[in-house]
């Protein structure tokens, strides 16, 4: 059954259609292959083989009726810790949710399950999806499989790792300033961040919630499309959550149509991009040019200052969101003895939170204070306002922006973990989109000194469908992509 591991859904899906495979026996591939090598990665904090072995019997039931279900039925996937599973334990790799459970499900896991998800575990990420590496989870940080001395990337490192390892058919992460896109990049795998308002953030543990989006991460644009397709869609549960002006539930990824306009912008190929990234990127939009696409640069001069606005409105948020984890409404709590209501709420806090988490916080309630909210948060937002008014001139006159994910390659663990600026700077090129709301794919597009590089397709709001169809055309041109190597 092994060869089905790094199949794609599409092939998954008729392997299973045709009674080759049951879901059960692609369940125990995944499983041995857990057991094997996630001692060593630790892609999941925790692995549901229970609730997924009755799950995939069920699928299999069904198959055997003669109704094999759409095309993610009884496939194994993979769940960042932030996202909700009802009855499975959700940390967020925090020690203030260490026992938690959760008590129901998100509607993005709610909507797999309609089409008959399978889910295999709860993957690794940085607490409360805080970080760009997976060291900041309270229990231990996620290894890239391509190179086990170097971070996976993050927050939704495990879920990138799970993908590119095999450990599942694909996963779902979350992202509020890179979290899927840049571990994607790091290791090899296809991520989206959709459209802010596409997907329901019901049921995902809320960081900053003007910039938290799930989406999926898998090998291929088309099966990033699939579960895209499957999770989107507006919830009543979610007030910010739209109908899509486009219908995201309906196209599929189509490869004809009228040449596009890419604009490449000049911001993004400034200092500190690696410039064995920048080869890359370019040998990628060569390749597009070739097929007819129009390649122009262009400038959004905003961009230069989404990192520092992405610093002021996240931990501002953050520090409204976390202030319900003071041990008493949600998270950890130890004796109160002898202490003031305060003092219990302060070594509640202290135990339970890490040091990043903490580090924002305070950073967030100082930007929020009296006298400094104008001067910080204030203007952020102002200056928010003026970037998206950047993404909308420049899509008058370009379909899609393309650029690289990450300005680095993955780098080694504690590199940059003694310095949160230099972990920030890993955002560089994924904070403007999730400020914008505008959706945007990692699609691997090289591999460099045996480390994946990854491209970012930039859409138009609600126009996933572009970005599905000039990632997919490039896979086409690119060919497949190298697993990880097998000394994993
Ligand atoms: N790395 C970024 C941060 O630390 C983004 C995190 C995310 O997207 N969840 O905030």
């Amino acid at each position: 059954m092994s060869e089905y591991i790094f199949s794609s859904l599409s092939a998954q899906h008729g392997a299973l259609a045709r009674k080759e495979i049951s879901a059960e026996e692609l369940l125990n591939a995944y499983l041995a292959r857990v057991r094997e090598i996630d001692k060593e990665l630790r892609a999941y904090l925790t692995v549901c083989e229970d609730e997924a072995r009755a799950a995939a019997r069920k699928a299999d039931a069904r198959i055997q009726s003669g109704d094999a279900g759409g095309v993610l039925a009884g496939i194994p996937a993979a769940v960042k810790d932030t996202i909700l599973v009802s009855g499975v334990r959700a940390t967020a790799a925090s020690m203030s949710l260490r026992e938690y459970v959760a008590p129901y499900s998100a509607t993005a896991v709610e909507r797999l399950d309609a089409e008959g998800a399978v889910y295999i575990g709860k993957t690794n990420c940085d607490e409360f999806a805080m970080g760009s590496s997976t060291e900041n989870s309270a229990f231990f940080p996620t290894k890239n499989p391509w190179d086990k001395s170097r971070v996976p990337g993050g927050s939704s490192g495990g879920s990138a790792a799970a993908v590119a390892a095999g450990l599942c058919g694909y996963s779902l992460g979350s992202d509020t300033g890179g979290s899927i896109r840049q571990p994607a990049a790091f290791c090899g795998v296809v991520g989206l961040k959709p459209t802010y308002g596409s997907v329901s953030r019901y049921g995902l543990m809320a960081m900053a919630s003007s910039l938290d989006q799930i989406g999926p991460l898998a090998r291929t644009v088309e099966d990033a499309a699939f579960v895209f397709r499957a999770i989107a869609g507006p919830d009543p549960r979610d007030p910010s959550s739209m109908k899509s002006p486009r219908d995201p539930g309906s196209a599929g990824i189509s490869l004809e149509g009228e040449p596009m306009r890419i604009g490449v912008p000049k911001e993004y190929f400034q200092e500190g991009l690696d410039p064995r990234i920048q080869e890359s990127v370019a040998r990628a939009l060569s390749l597009l040019e070739k097929e007819g696409h129009l390649v122009e640069e262009v400038s959004l001069p905003y961009l230069q200052y989404a990192l520092a606005m992405y610093y002021i409105v996240q931990p501002a948020e953050v520090s409204a969101n976390m202030a319900r984890y003071d041990g008493v409404r949600y998270g950890s709590s130890s004796s109160p003895q002898g202490k003031s209501l305060n003092e219990w709420y302060v070594q509640n806090r202290t135990e339970g939170l890490g040091k990043e988490v903490r580090r924002r916080i305070m950073l967030g309630t100082f930007v929020l204070s009296s006298g400094y909210h104008d001067a910080y948060y204030k203007k952020a937002n102002d200056v928010r306002y003026l970037l998206r008014e950047n993404f909308k001139r420049v899509f008058e006159n370009v379909d899609i922006l393309i650029g690289p994910s990450t300005p680095t390659l993955p780098f080694c663990f504690g590199e940059k973990s003694e310095n949160p600026l230099e972990m920030y700077l890993s955002d560089v090129y994924t904070v403007a989109q999730n400020l914008a709301g505008v959706p945007a794919l990692s699609v691997p597009c090289g591999v460099v000194d045996g480390l994946p590089v990854g491209m970012q397709i930039i859409g138009k709001w609600w126009k996933e469908d572009d970005i599905f169809r000039i990632g997919h055309q490039y896979e086409q041109l690119r060919g497949p992509f190298p697993t990880p190597p097998e000394d994993i």
